[in-house]
């Protein structure tokens, strides 16, 4: 099954994506996670993507083209996979149906995670990752047990370089700016479900159930 999430940071969207992915048996493909993992280990197109990851700007589409295109030429990905995070406009989704069919492959849901804009700016302020496991929390809904220490490894939490408040709104104004497009063509596909994202992961988890049964997979 080949599906793709779209919607803001912060809201446990890398949780659903790596939930319902296991449930499906494919993988979840971040492509901030790929930028990062690149980045970290110092590849030419990490050093490339990081000044844009930086400023809160998306990284051009041909970079970010070619490590989509790779990472889902894994094998993997040859059942399927969940894309989080990618395609952010209609030019990556075109060209990610233009790869996907060479293949004879095609996307077979969309799920849009909804929040209205002052809930998102409230839940990024509160963004934070570990520096040991990367694990990302929000110390405004889930405060960990020791302030500024990851539940899991007692890491140090720290806010990302490019959560900052500042960034966040860019991030935000240029997710909706960019994201409405791609939502009318994946509606006009017939394969975009809308999904309130607001409230604990079960119940959001519940309700994206609802709307795409399909999402269960073979345990359900
Ligand atoms: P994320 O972890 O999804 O918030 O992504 C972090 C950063 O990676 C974004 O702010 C962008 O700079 C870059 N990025 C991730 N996915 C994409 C994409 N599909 N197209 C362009 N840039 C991306």
């Amino acid at each position: 099954m080949h599906v793709v999430l779209i919607g803001p940071p912060g809201f446990g969207k890398g949780t659903q994506a790596r939930h319902f992915a296991e449930r499906l048996g494919i993988p979840s493909i971040s492509s901030g996670d790929l930028f990062r993992a690149h980045f970290r280990d110092g590849t030419l197109l990490g050093r490339q993507a990081k000044k844009y990851m930086d400023s809160g700007a998306l990284v051009p589409d041909h970079i970010t083209m070619a490590m989509v295109k790779a990472r889902i030429a894994a094998e993997d990905a040859a059942a399927g996979f969940l894309l989080d995070g990618f395609p952010r406009n209609v030019h990556q989704a075109v060209l990610l149906d233009g790869m996907l069919a060479v293949q004879g492959r095609r996307l077979d849901h969309v799920l849009a995670l909804k929040v209205s804009t002052t809930e998102v700016e409230r839940r990024l302020a509160g963004r934070r990752a570990c520096q040991s496991c990367n694990l990302v929390v929000n110390v405004n809904f889930a405060p960990p047990r020791v302030s500024g220490a990851c539940d899991t490894c007692g890491g140090r939490l720290i806010r990302r370089e490019g959560d900052r408040e500042r960034i966040i709104r860019r991030r935000l104004a240029a997710c909706t700016e960019r994201t409405a497009p791609l939502l009318v063509r994946y509606a006009a596909l017939g394969i975009l479900a809308n999904v309130d994202a607001v409230g604990p992961v079960e119940d959001v988890r519940a309700r994206i159930l609802a709307a795409v049964p399909a999402l269960a997979g073979a345990g359900a």
